[in-house]
């Protein structure tokens, strides 16, 4: 048996971040990682033809990000604010789209992040006092960002996010890997085992063992367990024994569903719909109704979307139903002929993070009812294992930025819990 103080299990920003503040504090970290590489739903593919990166997984800097922005700058890459417009099409007919976000912030400004009791967000967007037009825009919205269940979401959870995630976005030019790297930059070599996919952890106060699916197992002092909710829930990964409040989290957190296309165009759709700072497109297709470019970066790629169940629903059909879906959505958008709009899609970059099953869902949504149970799910237990990931970032669920301050926030609390001086760095988180 190889034995490590501390077993970190994932490999994405939550693991990588905890690992980073484990080592700085000079414990003897062993990182165990399913996929051949680190970075979890950070994954950028970079073309050399293309002068913009290509994120399968997270792509923006939601709200004010200060871990990221910070750890951005550490790896050396341009954070930019995206300050485009957002505009409507329809049959290549553009308008302003800006009252899309003004519509949905009416309604979001009337979600209640302490209603007692809690209902489930498209009851409440239901009864804000807006006209339904505002409605309509807002469950889109709901679903789209929050990759949410209108009728199971909590209504008390999303009033929270909004408070954080819902203002301002900006990218990076460079590809959210950077950070990644720049996080795992610290850990030694030997200390980061890829394509280790761990099956199950059996533990008691004080002692970790940890079945792999491929080779000798590993014991440990404690374990930071930052794998996916959807990956816990399925018990992919098991817990022996599961402690009863993670059992409660995990009935309380749900992974939401998010399909996107990334079409690498011959001409910018900034250039064909004579917008050359357009951002969002939103559009009436029913499968991808909303669009994104990269704006202010140069490159022409844009990026169709859909968020929560119709998502799952649009996935189900496979990646050349997906394709032959976006690429229909663009026709219509830009009101050429399907010929037309196929001709002008050079690429078509796609990931289904529903049915990888290293992450059994895109980003996580708490259900109605379920704050206190998500947020009881953190913390050392038995000083012994801590669980971390976007799933517990509270206010920043689904994010990044979420995934990276719970990465840190469980191993400075299992430092205590070990009895070790926290000696490291501070870091925004
Ligand atoms: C399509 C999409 C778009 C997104 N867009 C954005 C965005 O614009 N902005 C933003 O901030 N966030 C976005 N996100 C969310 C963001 O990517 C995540 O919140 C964040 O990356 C999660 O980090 P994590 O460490 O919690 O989980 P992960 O990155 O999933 O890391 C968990 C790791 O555990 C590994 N693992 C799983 N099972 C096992 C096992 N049995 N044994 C060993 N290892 C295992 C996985 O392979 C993975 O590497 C997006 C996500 C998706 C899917």
């Amino acid at each position: 048996m190889t034995s490590a103080q501390v077993v970190v299990i994932g490999a994405g920003a939550a693991g990588l971040a905890a690992a980073e503040t484990l080592r700085e504090a000079g414990c003897h970290v062993l990182v165990l990682e399913a996929r051949d590489r680190i970075g979890g739903r950070i994954w950028t593919h970079h073309e050399p033809s293309c002068r913009a990166p290509i994120e399968l997984g997270a792509e923006w800097v939601h709200g004010e990000a200060p871990a990221t922005r910070l750890l951005a700058a550490r790896a050396g890459a341009d954070i930019v604010e995206v300050r485009g417009r957002p505009v409507r099409v329809r049959d290549g007919q553009v308008s302003d789209g800006s009252s899309f976000w003004q519509q949905v912030q009416r309604v979001t400004s009337q979600l209640d992040a302490d209603r007692v009791p809690d209902r489930p967000v498209g009851e409440g967007i239901d009864r804000a006092e807006v006209d339904e037009s505002a409605r309509v825009e807002a469950r889109r919205y709901v679903e789209g960002f929050h990759a949410a269940d209108l009728a199971t979401a909590s209504e008390r959870a999303i009033a929270r996010a909004e408070d954080v995630e819902g203002r301002g976005a900006a990218r990076t030019s460079s590809g959210y890997d950077a950070l990644a790297g720049a996080l795992a930059a610290s850990i030694d070599r030997d200390a980061l085992r890829l394509g280790a996919r761990v099956r199950c952890v059996s533990w008691s106060r004080g002692k970790v063992g940890v079945a792999l699916e491929e080779g000798r197992p590993i014991g440990a002092r404690a374990a930071v367990i930052a794998v996916p909710i959807g990956v816990l829930r399925e018990r992919a990964l098991v817990l022996d024994p599961e402690p009863p409040r993670v059992r409660r989290g995990l009935d309380a957190i749900e992974p939401g569903h998010a399909a996107r296309v990334t079409l690498v165009l011959r001409r910018s759709i900034g250039e064909l719909l004579e917008r050359p700072d357009a951002t969002f497109l939103f559009t009436d297709d029913d499968a991808l109704p909303v669009w994104w470019t990269v704006h202010p970066l140069d490159a022409p790629i844009v990026v169709g979307w859909r968020g929560g169940p119709g998502a799952r629903a649009l996935l189900a059909g496979g990646r050349d139903e997906l394709e032959a879906r976006a690429i229909v959505a663009l026709q219509r958008a830009l009101g050429t002929t399907a010929r037309d709009a196929s001709a002008l899609v050079e690429r078509v970059w796609t990931h289904d993070w529903s049915s990888d099953p290293f992450s059994l869902g895109a980003y996580s949504f708490v259900r109605v009812g379920g704050l206190d149970a998500a947020d009881a799910m953190g913390g050392v237990i038995d000083g012994t294992i801590v669980l971390a990931g976007e799933h517990l970032a509270g206010g920043s669920i689904g994010t990044v930025e979420g995934a990276i301050a719970s990465g840190r926030r469980a191993a400075r609390d299992l430092l205590r819990a070990l009895g070790r001086p926290i000696d490291v760095a501070p870091r925004a988180s």
